[in-house]
């Protein structure tokens, strides 16, 4: 039977979503015990929210000041340390779950499986590849460990209405001192967060300029959604790279997607396979985008985006 390590995903004291996600995934693995664990320096909250998670059996804390910033380099060794005992160890597909996640897996010199999209059973797996243009079937060893990440896109999260024992861990290990915290350059913002908002309101090359931005982030915060770009916008610097949607980007599946002045490149649209509605609004009739949209607006974006405000 499996037992399942989940790396909990936490910032500023509060449980990313991503990891509820994640315990879906180990429910469908149909793992005998389903732990999270929690490295941080101030476990309570975290772990309190971890262990409301319904079908999580237990919650791991490992406190330690080292812990107080996800660094891969900092965290791995604790984890793998803490997955003794355990089948798999999972983490989210997420810019966090993809730092620590190799890292954890060449410690144990074990291959990773990433971005687990379905279960087919313990070992079998369904994944993305050539920017989501193509399903593969992967089979891991059964005879060892298996790290993987989980993309969160594929999953819901696992609802609350659990109560698991919280239990503290100490791990023996050396942590590495050629990695430390130096500064984290995050932008500030009110706005829900991109990878978990229900609502996503994007901006691509044809909004024009970092001013102009401001029509996106306006309509944005009228609906109370997060806001995205696709590459283009931000290699021309309208916005900073961490609201990239995409392939190289953020993977998201808001309820409502919002895509404003973006062609619908497929490198952008494998970041919104998952979304539900997607509403596009482009001024060229033959924009790819449109083959995606559920509601398309052809039309200067300019003119469209006030109408739509003045409507709401
Ligand atoms: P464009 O393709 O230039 O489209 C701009 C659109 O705006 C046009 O359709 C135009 O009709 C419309 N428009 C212009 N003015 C107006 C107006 N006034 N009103 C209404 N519509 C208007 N891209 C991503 O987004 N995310 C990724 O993660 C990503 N990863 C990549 C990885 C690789 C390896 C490669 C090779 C590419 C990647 N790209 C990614 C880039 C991708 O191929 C496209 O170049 C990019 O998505 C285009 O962005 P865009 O749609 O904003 O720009």
């Amino acid at each position: 039977m499996s037992k399942v390590l989940i790396l909990a995903e936490h910032l500023n004291g509060k449980l990313n979503p991503s990891t509820a996600r994640c315990v879906s995934c180990a429910q469908a693995i149909k793992a005998e015990a389903i732990d999270v664990l929690v490295l941080t320096d101030a476990p309570d909250a975290i772990a309190a929210e971890a262990a409301k998670i319904a079908g999580v059996t237990k919650v791991l804390t490992v406190t330690n000041a080292a812990n107080a910033h996800a660094l891969a380099a900092i965290y791995a060794p604790q984890v793998v340390e803490a997955a003794k005992g355990y089948t798999h160890v999972l983490a989210p597909s997420t810019t966090f779950g993809k730092d620590v996640a190799p890292r954890v897996a060449a410690l144990l010199s074990v291959g990773q499986v990433s971005d687990i999209m379905s279960v087919a059973d313990a070992h079998t797996f369904t994944r993305p590849i050539y920017a989501g243009n193509a399903i593969v079937t992967v089979q891991a060893p059964a005879d060892q460990i298996l790290v993987a990440t989980v993309r969160t896109a594929s999953w819901p999260a696992a609802a609350n209405g659990g109560s698991a024992p919280v239990e503290a861990l100490s791990v023996n290990v050396e942590l590495p001192t050629h990695t430390r915290f130096v500064e984290l350059a995050q932008g500030k913002s009110d706005r829900p967060d991109l990878q978990s908002a229900s609502k996503v309101v994007s901006g691509g090359r044809g909004v024009g300029s970092a001013e102009n931005f401001a029509i996106v982030f306006k309509l944005a915060d009228k609906i109370g959604a997060a806001v995205g770009a696709s590459r283009a916008a931000v290699d021309a610097g309208y916005v900073p790279s961490d609201m990239q949607v995409g392939q190289t980007g953020k993977i998201i599946a808001p309820e409502l997607y919002v895509a404003i002045g973006i062609s619908g490149a497929i490198q952008h649209l494998t970041g919104i396979k998952d979304a539900g509605t997607i509403v596009a609004i482009n001024k060229d009739a033959e924009a790819p985008i449109f083959e995606v949209a559920d509601i398309g607006l052809v039309g200067d974006l300019f003119k469209i985006i006030p109408e739509i405000e003045a409507a709401i």
